[in-house]
């Protein structure tokens, strides 16, 4: 079974901006035309614009992400290096 952390799968996170909206952290503006904050679709269809706020802050969470996978590649990395060394002791006293 595949060990999924259900902290990484956010709904609450703005499609936009990066925002987490639970924690009115999404600087949105809602759409003239449907009424909705951080639907990407109102960007492509509804003729919204991105504000400089919205590309800072999309920026901001998009550099946090990249720690965040940096941060799980080195702990994997560890966890193979472990894996490997106990597997090869595993190995030598068999
Ligand atoms: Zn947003
Ligand atoms: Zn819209």
């Amino acid at each position: 079974m595949y060990d999924y952390d259900p902290a990484f799968d956010q709904p609450c996170i703005c499609d936009v901006c990066g925002g987490d909206v639970e924690a009115d952290a999404c600087v949105c503006e809602p759409c003239p035309v449907c009424g909705e904050a951080g639907n990407p679709h109102c960007y492509s269809e509804h003729g919204m614009v991105l504000t400089s706020l919205q590309k800072e802050t999309l920026a901001k969470n998009e550099k946090v992400w990249a720690d965040v996978r940096e941060q799980e590649r080195a702990m994997c990395a560890d966890w193979i290096d472990d894996k490997l060394r106990t597997d090869k002791l595993l190995d030598s006293g068999r």
